[in-house]
């Protein structure tokens, strides 16, 4: 347990990044990643995801110093399948490979069954994102014993305190609490369904997501502008101006009132 997942993500980086081989990611991929290398002096190399946004497990075949992937992936929202990790494990039995799990909630398939077979498997999961408990801060990661006896040896070296006993409370009652948390989570499916349809209705191009947001381009329309129009609207979706994904927003599925809101600014802007 960790005090959110970016915690715990960041003491395995510590942990298990140091060898003299770089580590490897996707080239498009949660942006702490490369925070953590340039902080912690970690060489990195990133695989390019192919055209439609999915991650070759080829490009995991060579020698290096572990591998850290979301699945479902980040902002692409794509989540991959247990042949897809079973794969990246037997291309690396050599290093750890972290599995970020903090989507996989919202229809990704987890691969902590797989932590049994893999004493190099280290699965990452959070409460920010399905339990809605990001304030708490609750993280936690899933591997063989000698995995998380090194991550508890490394953080008791410079920090002992665990999660406060609050938010050990919440989470215990957010864990028991299935009912609600299925419901929510199903909401937000059924929302995003339903969003992701008005927009393909509207011309756009939506990833299949596995997440509790959507990746959507247009091939008429600058989504850079797009989202400047709804942002000076109050309606606050993400655009990210990296190469590849620069005619691409992130929109995070809100309540259906919130969706409709926006949905009706995209069909104002699309009009204009
Ligand atoms: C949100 C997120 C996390 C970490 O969230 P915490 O609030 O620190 O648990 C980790 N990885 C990915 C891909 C995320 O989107």
């Amino acid at each position: 347990m960790g005090n959110g997942s970016d915690d715990v993500l960041a003491l395995a980086f510590q942990s298990f990044f140091n060898s003299d081989l770089p580590i490897v990611y996707p080239d498009i991929t949660y942006s702490f990643y490369p925070v953590w290398c340039r902080l912690f002096g970690i060489e990195y190399i990133n695989q390019p995801l192919d055209d439609s946004f999915r991650i070759n497990p080829e490009d995991y075949r060579s020698p290096n110093g572990g591998v850290v992937i979301p699945n479902p992936n980040a902002p692409t929202s794509i989540g991959e399948g247990p042949e897809f990790v079973t794969k990246i494990m037997e291309y690396n039995q050599d290093s750890v490979v972290i599995i970020d799990e903090a989507y996989v909630d919202f229809g990704g398939i987890s691969s902590v069954p797989l932590t049994k077979k893999y004493d190099n498997l280290l699965v990452t999961g959070t409460f920010s994102k399905s339990r809605s408990l990001a304030g708490m801060r609750i993280g936690f990661a899933i591997g063989s014993k000698e995995l998380i006896d090194v991550l508890e040896a490394v953080k008791n070296s410079y920090n002992s305190y665990t999660v406060d006993s609050l938010s050990m409370a919440m989470g215990i009652a957010a864990i028991r609490d299935v009912d609600y948390f299925n419901s929510t989570v199903s909401k937000i499916i059924a929302t995003r369904t339903k969003v992701t349809q008005e927009l393909r209705q509207l011309g756009f191009t939506v990833l299949d997501s596995s997440t509790n947001f959507i990746m959507a381009t247009h091939k008429d329309r600058s989504m850079k502008d797009m989202f400047l129009y709804l942002k000076s609207k109050k309606v606050f979706i993400r655009y990210f101006d990296l190469p590849r994904i620069n005619n691409y927003v992130r929109i995070t599925i809100g309540t259906e009132e919130e969706m409709q809101t926006f949905i009706n600014c995209v069909k104002d802007y699309i009009k204009q």
